[in-house]
């Protein structure tokens, strides 16, 4: 999911100023309706919502994605199902995230966890690497105020596929172990490391000449 970047801060109008945040007891089916509403007013405009929308599809390549995606929260909400949403960081959605933040915290409050993810090395992500993977490990900025937009929210966060060196101390306790064990490794650098244990470290197809640039033994 991608916001475009307003002059007009959305993250501050999405997660503050934009009516009540959605409760459980707004289940039914104005639900998708509701989220809609939101997604609209915070973005402020039919068409600035389209851009929203265009940038999400720049993404994920798929026209109604969103759309879709927000049809499927209300039926998942109705069901009762605990939901989970994943949302991979990458260069193309960096500055938006606090904005995703606010809409999270005030549209999908009932989601059960919501997980920030690594982009992995394979796949999709390793054809656009060099264009999307985001370094958090030099530049968290954007990633903890979606963090701290969030969980002022109570929405809970858990970050997935971050070495834990490559996260502020502050937020390490977010990051969990996520890589299993038969795709996981460790660097040379790891060797020396007191947090070996805690550490999910790295898939196995990691590239650290092209990876994260500010890691170290903690
Ligand atoms: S040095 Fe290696 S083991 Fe230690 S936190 Fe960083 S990635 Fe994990």
């Amino acid at each position: 999911m991608l916001f475009k970047a307003e002059e007009e801060k959305p993250a501050e109008r999405l997660g503050q100023d934009v009516g009540e945040p959605i409760a459980r007891n707004d289940g039914g089916d104005r639900l998708a309706q509701r989220i809609g509403d939101i997604a609209r007013e915070g973005c402020g405009s039919e068409r600035r919502t389209a851009d929203a929308c265009n940038g999400e599809r720049a993404i994920v390549k798929k026209q109604g994605a969103f759309d879709r995606l927000i049809q499927s929260f209300a039926m998942l909400f109705e069901a009762g199902a605990a939901i989970e949403l994943r949302t991979v960081v990458m260069r193309q959605n960096d500055v938006d995230l606090p904005a995703l933040a606010g809409f999270v915290g005030t549209a999908l409050p009932f989601v059960e966890r919501w997980a920030i993810m690594q982009l992995e090395n394979i796949g999709f992500g390793r054809m656009n690497w060099d264009l999307s993977f985001k370094d958090t490990s030099t530049d968290f900025d954007n990633l903890a105020r979606a963090i701290n937009i969030a969980t002022a929210r109570d929405v809970p966060v858990q970050l997935y596929n971050f070495p834990l060196c490559s996260v502020p101390e502050r937020y390490r306790h977010l990051a969990a172990a996520s890589i299993s064990d038969w795709k996981n490794r460790q660097e040379l650098f790891c060797t020396s490391c007191s947090a070996r244990q805690r550490c999910g470290g790295f898939f196995e197809w990691y590239d650290h000449r092209k990876g994260f640039r500010g890691l170290g033994p903690i």
